[in-house]
């Protein structure tokens, strides 16, 4: 290992990869993000509703429950300290049968599980006062600003093609071009592509698959206040409508199995799908101007969730897979979960918890504009 190098790499400048190495750059461990795309949060990270989760419908005691209540409990002191853009603005979830209404009975109940605080109304809606929206390419830059306050380096246009042993030296990071990296531990955050990279070293943690999220945009005369929610379903939490931190109303997303990794196209019957489940909700939407969607690939795994692991074949590697349909609120959680982890697995020396501060982020502007345009997907 060079002086030059950084203790840990990577793979990934999503939002659980920028997690990573800001919690990293907390404890004092100097870490260097590796991003294939020509920018951070290209992927399942910048396309997705940008909702910070509670958890009060999470299944208790599962590994991604613990992680989003993790974060959720981090969340206050460290939004102070990136100075991400975030609206408490609540949200609600109305039944509209008795059927629904025993199901939203089960979510109160699921909440108090959890301990997070929810009312039922008299009218039998559920209102989660702790859920928030972000930008969540603002949030994600906000990570990676505080984590290079802290000495985390970020190369973009940087594919990770392969991993190998260096013995006792750790790890050796293969970029293309025959570049190397010496690190003591790697952190496989690869999103849809975690498998491609547990494959580099002879395994398979998760095969994972995009569950394909497709959104609609509108400019609402009326603003919309909270989010609205719907009852969760097997495939995730259903077609929501929420607004934007600036001032816009999203509805979706659809939850789609796909196969193809790179297809982050709106398929053409997206719009009368959302449609007819949004207005059920928020009939104002009737009135409003539709001014774009986008769609979002969940990096899904095949009979797996939160798969967070050490490698079984690469002796500092950590793999971070299928973080599925709630990585931007659980992914403070996982930064410290996944440091704790390289301590144990990699032999890496955390330091005292420092704060870390960086300028204010901007929020993105359009924010789902920029990975559908990247993805050459926009509509
Ligand atoms: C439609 C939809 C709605 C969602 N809504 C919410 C929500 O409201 N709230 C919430 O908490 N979560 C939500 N999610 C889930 C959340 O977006 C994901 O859990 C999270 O973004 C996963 O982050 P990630 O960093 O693991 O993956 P990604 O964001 O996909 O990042 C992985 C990165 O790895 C890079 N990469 C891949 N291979 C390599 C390589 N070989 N070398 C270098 N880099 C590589 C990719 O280019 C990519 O940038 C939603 C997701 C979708 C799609």
């Amino acid at each position: 290992m060079t002086a030059d190098d950084a203790q840990v790499a990577v793979i990934g400048g999503g939002v659980v990869g920028c997690a990573v190495a800001h919690a990293l750059a907390r404890r004092g461990v100097s870490s260097l993000v590796l991003e294939a795309e020509p920018g951070l949060a290209l992927a399942a990270s910048g396309t997705n509703s940008g909702i910070l989760h509670t958890g009060f419908d999470s299944e208790p005691g599962a590994l991604e429950t613990r992680l989003i209540l993790r974060s959720a409990a981090l969340r206050e002191q460290l939004l102070e300290e990136l100075a991400a853009p975030v609206w408490r603005c609540g949200a609600r979830l109305t039944p509209r049968d008795d059927e629904q209404r025993q199901a939203v009975d089960r979510l109160a109940e699921n909440a108090r599980v959890n301990d997070v605080e929810v009312v039922l109304e008299s009218d039998g809606s559920l209102v989660v006062p702790g859920e928030a929206v972000t930008d969540p390419v603002a949030f994600v830059h906000a990570l990676a600003a505080a984590a290079r306050s802290g000495g985390a380096r970020f190369t973009l246009s940087a594919p990770v093609v392969g991993l190998t042993s260096a013995g006792d030296d750790g790890v050796s990071v293969e970029l293309r071009g025959d570049e190397r990296r010496h690190v003591r531990g790697v952190v496989n955050c690869a999103g849809l592509h975690a498998d491609d990279v547990a494959r580099m070293v002879g395994e398979q943690p998760a095969s994972i698959y995009p569950r394909k999220g497709e959104f609609l945009v509108f400019a609402a005369e009326e603003p919309l206040r909270e989010i609205l929610l719907a009852l969760p379903t097997a495939l995730g939490k259903g077609v929501l409508v929420f607004p934007t931190i600036d001032g816009l109303v999203i509805a979706g997303p659809t939850a789609r199995e796909r196969e193809d990794k790179r297809d982050w196209s709106v398929e053409p019957d997206a719009n009368a799908l959302i449609r007819e489940r949004a207005l059920r909700m928020y009939p104002a939407l009737a009135r409003a101007e539709q001014i774009g969607s986008y769609a979002g690939l969940r990096p899904a795994g095949r009979g797996a969730n939160y798969v967070i692991e050490p490698s079984r074949a690469l002796p500092g590697l950590i793999h971070v897979a299928a973080i599925r349909s709630t990585g931007l609120s659980a992914s403070l959680g996982i930064g410290e979960h996944v440091a704790g982890m390289l301590a144990e697995h990699a032999g890496i020396e955390l330091g005292p918890e420092r704060p870390l501060t960086a300028a204010r982020v901007q929020p993105s502007g359009h924010w789902w504009t920029r990975a559908a345009l990247h993805h050459g997907a926009a509509r």
